[in-house]
């Protein structure tokens, strides 16, 4: 199972509901929702935990 990482949902891998993928990683979603939100701003989701929270 993945995380869907617009709405936090549990997502089989293997039939996802939909699909996307960025800078190489696939993405999982639940719903085309989920993933036009994602494509539409993909950096908002996608959380970077190496470079720690510097958010102003
Ligand atoms: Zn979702």
């Amino acid at each position: 199972m993945v995380k869907d990482i617009v709405c936090g949902m549990m997502i089989n891998e293997h039939k996802p509901p939909a699909k996307s993928s960025y800078e190489g990683k696939e993405y999982y979603f639940c719903s085309d929702n989920c993933k036009s939100k994602f494509e539409s701003n993909p950096r908002e989701y996608i959380k970077e935990p190496e470079k720690g929270k510097d958010e102003k």
